[in-house]
């Protein structure tokens, strides 16, 4: 620390990324990416618009902005982009909330720190013992409320007529809810944005649209929400989404049917991969997203996760008490899933 840090930043302890290793090639079944390559739609469109990068990108960001309307049935009033779903999550953190915030002790890592960034006094509300979110600790709950859903960690969702009974019972406070995680088998709350006025909806093409290394994220709400996210995006910066990003979104958006068999795809890889961890006798959560929080009874969850890495798998692995005995793993492609499988069996019996 230098003696110019800010004060108010002393205390600051950044996020941790899950690891992106160079030293060797991993099967990366750890930060959630897609197995799949983007959309040939996106990377072409991308590929094209890095010829015009001598002028600035649109600070309207009017492409994308059609490409939603038409994709997701909102308006363009009701919609913004920015350079990834985290710096949407900033900026509501920065906009929203000056009264105190809650959200659950397990969830996305980067919510305290965008508190702590912002100097947000936020409370965690401990998930169920079973990991789910018992909605009445929620409702009437009068604080600004993050939810992701599915949630972050176990892939556990809430129905959108649950998360309704939270938005509607909290008026007078914001609720963010975060699907990073949506595609993969939960129900959007996109829709409810034309009913309330104190939702905003986020998702990320970082997942299921295949496009985490381009950062585009973007977020749902009604005009008033949407006007005050783009006085800070404004206050800020107003080219937050480049050019070469700006139409690899479009394109993802425009590829519908890629987007669409890709989830399938996943979806289908992720059940086989529960049945085939159940049978090794893994506890594993029910999830909508593509990962899954498994539990092994034969093995601890550092020592398995260390045990894979050492035969080129990387898992991701939280040291927290309430997920040291899991790992998180990442639904990559039926072949990565099998050749996990296998490692595991192997791990187990050398275990044993
Ligand atoms: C991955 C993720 C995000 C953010 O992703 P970006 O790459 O910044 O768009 C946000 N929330 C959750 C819960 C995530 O898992």
């Amino acid at each position: 620390m230098s003696k110019f840090l800010s004060k108010r930043l002393f205390a600051l302890s950044p996020y941790v990324p899950g690891e992106q290793p160079k030293e060797k090639k991993y099967i990366k079944l750890n930060t959630n990416e897609s197995p799949f390559p983007p959309s040939p739609l996106a990377a072409m469109l991308a590929r094209q618009a890095a010829g015009d990068n001598q002028l600035y990108s649109d600070p309207d960001l009017k492409e994308l902005t059609l490409a939603a309307q038409d994709a997701f049935g909102v308006s363009a009033d009701e919609v913004i982009f920015t350079n990834g779903s985290d710096e949407i999550l900033n900026f509501a953190f920065m906009a929203f909330c000056e009264n105190e915030t809650v959200f659950p002790d397990v969830t996305y890592g980067f919510y305290p720190v965008f508190a702590a960034l912002n100097g947000v006094k936020y409370t965690e509300i401990p998930l169920k013992e079973d990991f789910t979110i018992d909605i009445n600790d929620y409702i009437g709950i009068n604080k600004n409320i993050f939810l992701a859903n599915p949630n972050a960690q176990t892939g556990i969702a809430l129905t959108r007529d649950e998360i309704e009974k939270i938005v509607a019972s909290n008026p007078n406070n914001i609720v963010v809810i975060d699907e990073a995680y949506v595609d993969f088998g939960a129900q959007s709350c996109v829709p409810l944005i034309k009913k309330y006025d104190n939702l905003l909806v986020t998702q990320t093409f970082s997942k299921s649209r295949s496009l985490a290394g381009a950062r585009l994220g973007m977020g749902f709400a009604c005009k008033a929400l949407i006007a005050d996210l783009n006085t800070i995006r404004f206050s800020t910066n107003p080219y937050n989404v480049n050019r070469m990003t700006s139409a690899a979104g479009v394109g993802a958006m425009r590829d519908e049917k890629y987007f669409k068999k890709n989830c399938a795809a996943i979806i289908a890889t992720r059940e086989n991969t529960v049945k085939a961890l159940n049978e090794l006798g893994f506890s594993v959560l029910p999830s909508s997203a593509n990962f899954v929080l498994a539990k092994s009874h034969k093995i601890g969850g550092e020592a398995l996760y260390q045990a894979l890495k050492r035969e080129g798998i990387l898992v991701r692995h939280f040291s927290t008490k309430r997920l040291c005995e899991y790992n998180r793993i990442t639904i990559g492609s039926d072949e990565e899933m099998n050749t996990l499988i296998c490692t595991i069996k192997k791990i187990l019996e050398e275990e044993a």
